[in-house]
């Protein structure tokens, strides 16, 4: 556990002195950068991180193979530009220990700690409307009050086990990726299996394979995944970023889709002589990653074009596994390419060449329960030491509302967005007020580079509270209108593209009961970059603010709010 250094602020803060400007909630990328932003620009803050260190989905997603998809390079903080500068990146995409190093040093190095509560979960937040501030309560008892309250609480960060009868008479072990011990575990000697085939289970399931005496993999849906090619980091790619960083990541800012620069194709695939289409397919897919993805420009918008890239991932995955029926498997057929996150694996198809490697395809057995010692499907039992649940996230949505989230007349955000979120630019839900979500629904978020992303909110928060402390402005809520049109807009764009046909979580499908709407905004950064800024410009168009009335002298300041 790392040692925790409560700051004068938060120590003040909590015994129930003078109103902070600012709580942040979670302490990861996002909530390491916002802290070091209102720093900067002199607002008083405090975070809250549940977790015992900073570092947020690379503190907790610690299970063997976890690595990011997209390159160390680009997958960093561009704010500074001595630390971009500094910092050695060990391969082309970081693997999670050295992202969280990354994050620790980040933490260090702009002395963040210190204003840091780790281990501590923010339970409620209520808006007081008399005084313009929220109310903030803890796990540990502890309640403060400030201005505004940012939730940098990740987008998948809640972790979802799923609903399977029997998991509680389990007597051998089981471990959920999101949740891996930080022991780390040896599965050496152990029949295991593995539920879940997302991003998640295709990274981890090849090391696991190398480990356990006999791997069990239970697949519901086959998932399209590209080769990483990961290497370590070559000292010539380093430099050529390195040296010319600035004008790349105003590259990334202007000029991409996602804030990851990839090689853009100004051709359609339906347009390209098929022997074209194939070439540049195995060109890409032998340079690894999602550069794939961008091998033209229609695969996302296009049925006809999006399939001629998966027939060729289908036809990989056949010359890749030497056993036709388990091949056949492994081909995903119900969802187009890129509908659903694209996995970028190393030797994931391979894996299934091993002997000790078994696919169970759960459309033909169904997982009946699991039971004292393993796993009962439609046709048979089957004995585990120990099993991992690669099941995902309840994600965007889930971590804003495990916290007892409560606006403008005590509305509660569960009920508000019990038909699915709603929320002006994804910063802002109308009815409350001083409340911003850092790569929230209704912005390109987990469509984008999330560092990216993190940087561009964290920037627009931070001038927006400069602005409103110039104006002498109490509060901002975003207007009921502003915020119509903007759900709108994000759901007309996502209808312009494929990304509907898949029961993705994007559109929270993969959660019993969540409302079905596709949450992150699929119109790109640029354009998204731009309505912001756009915003920002106009006076804050679509919000409104508002100044607290100066009390009476004596008279309290505050109302009592039930938390
Ligand atoms: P996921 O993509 O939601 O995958 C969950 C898997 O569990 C799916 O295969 C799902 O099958 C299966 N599953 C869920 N409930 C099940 C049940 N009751 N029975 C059988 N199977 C069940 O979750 P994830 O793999 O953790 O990935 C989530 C996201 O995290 C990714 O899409 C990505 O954005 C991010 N991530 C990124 C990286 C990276 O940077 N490389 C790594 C890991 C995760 P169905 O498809 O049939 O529902």
């Amino acid at each position: 556990m790392v040692k925790q250094t409560d700051s004068a602020t938060a120590a003040q803060a909590a015994s129930g002195g003078t109103p902070l400007d600012v709580v942040v909630v979670g302490a990861g990328f996002a909530g390491l950068y916002m802290l070091h932003r209102l720093r900067q620009v002199g607002l008083r803050a405090c975070a809250f991180e549940r977790g015992d260190d900073v570092g947020g989905v690379w503190y907790w997603n610690r299970y063997p193979g976890a690595r990011c998809d997209v390159e160390s390079m680009q997958y960093s903080y561009s704010f500074s530009d001595e630390l971009q500068q500094q910092w050695r990146w060990g391969e082309r995409f970081a693997g999670q220990p050295e992202l969280l190093d990354y994050a620790r040093h980040v933490a260090e190095r702009f002395d963040l700690r210190r204003d840091i509560r780790f281990g501590t979960a923010v339970k409620a937040a209520h808006y007081n409307q008399a005084s313009a501030l929220w109310e903030v309560c803890t796990d540990r008892g502890e309640r403060l009050r400030a201005r505004f309250c940012i939730m940098a609480t990740g987008c998948l960060s809640a972790s979802r086990m799923p609903d399977i009868e029997g998991i509680a008479d389990y007597q051998g072990k089981h471990y959920h990726t999101g949740r891996w011990p930080h022991e780390g575990v040896d599965f050496s000697g152990q029949r295991v299996g593995v539920i879940g085939t997302g991003s998640s289970g295709i990274q981890a399931i090849p090391m696991l394979a190398q480990q356990a005496q006999q791997l069990l993999v239970f697949q519901r849906t086959a998932n399209f995944s590209v080769p990483a090619r990961n290497a370590p980091m070559d000292d010539a790619y380093e430099r050529s970023w390195k040296d010319h960083y600035p004008a790349l990541r105003e590259r990334a800012r202007v000029d991409t889709t996602s804030g990851t620069i990839y090689e853009k194709s100004a051709r359609k695939a339906v347009e390209a002589p098929a022997h074209e289409r194939q070439r540049e397919f195995e060109r890409r897919w032998e340079k690894g990653g999602v550069n794939f993805m961008h091998a033209f420009n229609d695969l996302m918008v296009d049925a006809r074009s999006n399939e001629t890239a998966a027939d060729f991932v289908r036809a990989q995955i056949r010359a890749i596994v030497r056993d036709p029926a388990v091949a056949e498997l492994l081909a995903p057929k119900d969802h187009p390419i890129g509908t659903k996150r694209i996995c970028v694996d190393s030797d994931y198809f391979e894996t299934y060449n091993r002997d000790n490697v078994r696919l169970i395809d759960l459309r033909t057995e169904p997982i009946e329960r699991i039971t004292a010692t393993g796993l009962q499907t439609g046709r048979s039992h089957y004995p585990l030491d120990a099993i991992v649940f690669a099941t995902g996230y309840d994600a965007m949505t889930g971590a804003l509302l495990g916290i007892d989230i409560r606006g403008r007349s005590g509305a509660r955000l569960s009920e508000h967005w019990a038909g699915g979120p709603r929320s002006y630019l994804g910063l802002m839900a109308a009815g409350f007020p001083n409340l911003f979500t850092i790569t929230g629904p209704g912005s390109p978020s987990v469509l984008s580079n999330m560092i990216f992303a993190i940087e561009q909110h964290v920037e627009w928060i931070t001038d927006c509270m400069v602005w409103m402390r110039d104006k002498g402005h109490d509060s901002i809520e975003a207007e009921v209108a502003a915020q119509d049109d903007w759900v709108a807009h994000v759901n007309q764009v996502a209808d312009a593209t494929l990304f509907n046909q898949a029961n993705s979580w994007y559109l929270g499908a993969n959660v019993p009961g969540k409302a079905r709407v596709f949450m992150p905004y699929t119109g790109g950064v640029v354009a998204y970059r731009q309505k912001c800024d756009a915003v920002a410009d106009s006076a804050y168009q679509g919000f409104r603010f508002e100044r607290v009335p100066a009390k009476p002298a004596g008279a309290a300041n505050t109302q009592d709010v039930d938390l």
